[in-house]
Formats: structure tokens, sequence, C-alpha cells
């Protein structure tokens, strides 16, 4: 499958990144700049940062999370590969499943996509469960909608009450 779309094709994608070993603000703003400087990938809005408590996985210390509106004229895959490239920049370590790590970047939307495959599933599982995803990806999609319709704003509403999902009083500087 190709790493980009047919010629003249762009569309929004959403990216949740997260980060809780070292220093996470940096973590983050490298991860910006290295996802802009991608080819086909144009970083055009990104969220507050919000500090969140772990959920699943083992003891681990707090997240700085935040998402950021990429438009891209990459396949999802081909997106995928890009997230995955810029965890590397930062040195993720695969360990022990949800555990701490220098950087994560998930795709949470793509276009209004549907995708089940091994590799990628869009959007992202467990994105409707996760107030920690929702409440900065509505920042930079109001209004958007899951592709069956839910909206993100229903869905974090239905978690009622959102803890441990404080806006943290600095930003990331977009490109
Ligand atoms: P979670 O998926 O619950 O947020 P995680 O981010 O810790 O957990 P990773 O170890 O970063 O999980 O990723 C495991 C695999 O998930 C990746 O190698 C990738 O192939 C797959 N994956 C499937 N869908 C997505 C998606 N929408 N965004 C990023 N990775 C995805
Ligand atoms: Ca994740
Ligand atoms: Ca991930």
């Amino acid at each position: 499958m190709s790493a980009f779309l047919p010629p003249g094709r762009e569309v929004f994608a959403f990216l949740g990144l997260g980060s809780n070993v070292g220093d996470r603000l940096a973590h983050l703003q490298a991860a910006v700049r290295h996802l802009h400087a991608q080819r086909g990938v144009r970083v055009d809005a990104v969220s507050s940062i919000y500090e969140t408590a772990p959920v699943g996985g083992p003891d681990q210390d707090a997240y700085l999370n935040m998402a950021a509106r990429v438009a891209t004229t990459r396949s999802p895959l081909g997106l995928l590969r890009a997230c995955h490239r810029t965890e590397r920049a930062r040195d993720r370590v695969r360990t022990v499943r949800w555990g701490p790590r220098t950087l994560d970047v998930d795709i949470l939307l793509y276009d209004d996509r549907r995708i089940a495959t091994r590799r990628l599933q869009v959007p992202h599982p467990r994105l409707a469960e996760r107030p920690f995803a929702l409440v900065p990806l509505i920042e930079v999609a109001p209004g958007a909608r899951l592709p069956d319709g839910r909206s993100l704003v229903r869905l974090l509403a239905a978690r009622a009450p959102v803890r441990d999902v404080v806006m943290v009083g600095r930003q990331v500087v977009a490109p």
C-alpha cells in the first residue's frame, strides 16, 4: 500500500500525543516539530497541554497529553509510519503494554475513515472511553463526530465527571 494519497489529495487527521518519561513538555514540543518536518505532514493546530493520570498498565508517573490537527497527503499507514518515526526520534522504547514512554503518538481520527486492520484501527479503538484523549481532541476538532455519527462532545459528557485531566498553563508552539 502506498504511503501517500493520490496526487492532489490532502485530508485532515487528528493525532493524540502523550509523554510520561523525562522532560515531557520537551518531548511533545519536539514531536510536533518532527512530525511537521516529515514529508506530507503539516501540523496546523495544537491543543492545550493536559496533565493526566495514567490509565491501565503498571504504576507509573502522570502524563502530559495533547492533540494536533494535521493536514496530510499521507495514506493512513503512511501517517502511522510517520508517527512511529517521531516516537523513535524521542527514543521511545516498547516494554510492557501501556507502560511508561517518552512519547506516544496515536492516530485518533483520519478524515472520516473507518479502518480496521491488524496494524491500524481508526478511529482509535479506545478513544471514546478516554477523557485524556477526548478533551484535547475536542479543542482542535470542535463539533467533530466519529464516522458512525457519535459526537465527541457527547462521548466526553458520557464520561462525566472527568477527573485527572487538568489543563496546565503551558503550550507547545505550533510550527
Ligand atoms: P493504545 O493503543 O491503547 O493507546 P499504546 O499507544 O500504548 O496503546 P502502542 O504500543 O503505542 O500502544 O502501539 C501498539 C500498536 O498499535 C502499534 O504498533 C500500531 O500498529 C497499533 N495501532 C493500531 N491502531 C492505531 C492507531 N490508531 N494509532 C496508533 N497505533 C495504532
Ligand atoms: Ca496510545
Ligand atoms: Ca501508540
